[in-house]
């Protein structure tokens, strides 16, 4: 077991990487995601586990559009997926508890990375500074 068994990806995408913002599957300007089809509504904020990076997508995808998953099965929330923000992350050391505590050797992440294993640290605050970086903590929304 690695982190790439939860998908684990550092911060490519810096503060979005995780979110539908940065996903290939998000189609901005209608507000949806390929995946979930029209009639799902989606913001930039939003993040399941079928994130793909490189997004959003053009416009000219829509003929792609489906319905393949529903929120439920996808994960679907609405919550700012980094580690900064997850419980498990322990910004003094920036490591992965969960990844320390599953015996995975290299545990270190990034505070801007993010994996299919978070969670939210504290629901309800709104805004703190943690390591110079801005997070965003809302009640965690799920679908
Ligand atoms: S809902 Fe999932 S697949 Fe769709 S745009 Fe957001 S992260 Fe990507
Ligand atoms: S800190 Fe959270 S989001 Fe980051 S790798 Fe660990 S479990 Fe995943």
């Amino acid at each position: 077991m690695d982190k790439s068994t939860f998908l684990y990806t550092p911060g490519k995408d810096g503060k979005d990487t995780g979110n539908c913002r940065s996903c290939k599957m998000f189609l901005k300007q209608h507000g949806i995601c390929s995946l979930h089809g029209p009639k799902v509504k989606i913001n930039g904020g939003m993040s399941c586990g079928l994130w793909v990076t490189g997004g959003p997508a053009v416009e000219s995808e829509m003929e792609h559009v489906s319905v393949a998953v529903t929120p439920k099965e996808s994960g679907l929330i609405e919550a700012e997926v980094r580690c900064v923000n997850c419980e498990y992350y322990k910004d003094s050391k920036k490591e992965c508890l969960l990844f320390e505590i599953l015996g995975i050797e290299d545990h270190t992440v990034e505070a801007n990375g993010c994996c299919n294993a978070w969670h939210a640290e504290k629901e309800g605050k709104k805004e703190e500074k943690k390591e110079g970086i801005k997070r965003t903590l809302r009640p965690l929304k799920k679908f």
